[in-house]
């Protein structure tokens, strides 16, 4: 069941309960309605990819009440400084380089060294930021590859039963997706969207570099991540057991209780939320030992289809 929340105090403060206990809240802002999960909670964040059926995790966007919040998870150059006073509050999510150690999941940037940061001007998102006190991740909230939801009907259409709560909240004001710029190196627009291109040529005085042009190994789209922050040590998947010096990466019951397990019980947002931690940590030991990652067979049903695209990504050769 899928609770139907008013936009109140009570609303929102049951929405920031939900989401302090790990849960999926669906909430307004004035682009589309955003899929919210606790951002720095490996398994929210991994129910957020559950719940939308993604085929990869690519990076989501993380929503926070104000630069001062942002310059906590971010870093925040000039040129952010200057977006951000103009356009914070509002549709503009900029592309920065992550603090390490701000506590974020790494399935939320995808483990890469840049985050994904914007400020909703939507008052309900606002108090739900507030209440909620957190870093809040937040893909649109419909299922993989159908339409953007503007309103909490379309939310219930794509998502009941796979979500705690939606905050209805009326129909979104702008009702696209936020402009996203990378300020990762030079500014890229990475997707247009509620914020014209041409605002902020005006505030950075600057044409803007076409994403296009960029280099393959400058992610800028999920599908270009290759294989980006793969381990240094060679993976082999499909593994039924390890081998001599190989650091083994287990699934489910009965394989192997030497090394790690993504999940022994054989739970797919379990092992989704253990993915990248484990790589590291299995990195970490085969440079100890000389030696190879080998990983178990992941099922290719629900999460486990991003999970087999990660490993896989993680193998190729390089
Ligand atoms: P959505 O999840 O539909 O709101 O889309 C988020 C968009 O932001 C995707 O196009 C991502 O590729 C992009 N994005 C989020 N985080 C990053 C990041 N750290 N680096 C590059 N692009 C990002
Ligand atoms: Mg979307």
């Amino acid at each position: 069941m899928t609770e139907i929340l008013s936009p109140d105090a009570s609303g929102i403060a049951r929405a920031a309960d939900l989401l302090r206990a790990g849960d999926l809240v669906a909430f307004p802002t004035e682009t589309v309605y955003g899929l919210g999960g606790d951002a720095r909670s490996d398994i929210a964040v991994a129910r957020i990819f559950a719940a939308k059926g993604r085929p990869r995790f690519n990076p989501l966007i993380v929503h926070v009440p104000d630069a001062a919040a942002a310059a906590g998870i971010a870093v925040l150059d000039d040129r952010a400084r200057r977006l951000a006073a103009a356009f914070w509050p509002g549709p503009l999510t900029l592309v920065l380089p992550s603090v390490p150690a701000a506590g974020l999941s790494p399935l939320v940037t995808a483990d890469l060294p840049s985050v994904a940061v914007r400020v909703p001007a939507h008052p309900v998102a606002r108090a739900l930021l507030a209440a909620f006190g957190g870093p809040v991740a937040a893909p649109s909230a419909n299922p993989s590859g159908r339409i953007s939801p503007t309103r909490a009907a379309h939310v219930l259409d794509g998502l009941a039963g796979r979500i705690a709560a939606v905050v209805d909240g009326g129909p979104c004001g702008i009702g696209l997706e936020s402009t996203i710029l990378s300020l990762v190196g030079p500014a890229r627009l990475l997707r247009p969207g509620g914020l014209p291109q041409e605002a902020l040529e005006a505030c950075l005085r600057e044409p803007l570099a076409d994403a296009a042009a960029d280099a393959p190994d400058r992610p800028t789209a999920p599908g270009q991540l290759a294989s980006h922050y793969a381990p240094g040590a060679p993976v082999r998947l499909m593994a039924g057991a390890a081998e001599p010096g190989e650091v083994w990466i287990g699934f489910g019951p009965g394989t192997g209780d030497a090394g790690l397990n993504l999940s022994p019980g054989g739970d797919l947002v379990e092992a989704a939320a253990n993915l990248f931690h484990m790589l590291h940590e299995a990195d970490r030991r085969a440079a100890a030992g000389g030696g190879r990652i080998a990983v178990a067979p992941v099922p290719a049903r629900g999460l486990g289809r991003a999970i087999n695209d990660r490993l896989r990504r993680a193998a190729a050769p390089r």
